[in-house]
C-alpha cells in the first residue's frame, strides 16, 4: 500500500502554502522556502537540508511515511528549522523547539482539529513556546526584537 497517495501529497503542499502564509507575518526575509520536496515510502519522520547555506533561501525536504494523522504537518516543522537557521546566525544550535513552535502555531491556525495538537511537542522541545506563552502575537513581538533564545 502506498503511503504517499496523490491526496496526501496535495495535503502536504497545502500545509506548506499555509505555513508560508503564517510566516509572512514574520517578514519576507525571515523564512526559507522548499526547493525540492521528496516523498519516501520508508518509515520515519521528516528532514531538511540547506541547499544554499545557513543564511540561504531554500531547503530540500524529505517526508517519510508514518502516522497519517500526524505526518502531513511535519512540513511546518521543517520550515520552522529554516526560520531558526536564519534567526540564529552563525550559532550552532539545534532548533527542535523552534521547529515545534512553528508547527504548533501553524496547526493552531490552519488545522485546529489536529491529533498532534492534542499532545503538542514533547516536553524537552517546548522552550520557545514557553518563552512566548504559546501565543503567536507574543512570539512575533519577541522575534522582531530578537528576544528569543537562538
Ligand atoms: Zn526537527
Amino acid at each position: 500500500m502506498v503511503f504517499w497517495t496523490e491526496q496526501r501529497k496535495a495535503d502536504v503542499r497545502k500545509a506548506e502554502t499555509q505555513t508560508y502564509e503564517l510566516l509572512q507575518e514574520l517578514g519576507q526575509e525571515s523564512f526559507k522556502r522548499i526547493r525540492t520536496l521528496e516523498f519516501s515510502e520508508k518509515a520515519g519522520t521528516a528532514d531538511c537540508t540547506q541547499v544554499d547555506g545557513q543564511q540561504g533561501k531554500y531547503l530540500d525536504v524529505r517526508m517519510f511515511a508514518g502516522d497519517a494523522d500526524k505526518k502531513v504537518w511535519a512540513v511546518a516543522h521543517e520550515l520552522g528549522h529554516g526560520v531558526h537557521e536564519l534567526y540564529r546566525g552563525p550559532m550552532d544550535t539545534c532548533g527542535e523547539s523552534w521547529a515545534e513552535a512553528i508547527r504548533y502555531f501553524t496547526e493552531s491556525r490552519y488545522n485546529p482539529g489536529s491529533d498532534w495538537l492534542r499532545t503538542g511537542p514533547p516536553p524537552q522541545d517546548r522552550n520557545i513556546l514557553d518563552a512566548c506563552g504559546w501565543d503567536w502575537g507574543t512570539f512575533k513581538r519577541l522575534f522582531a526584537t530578537h528576544q528569543l533564545l537562538p
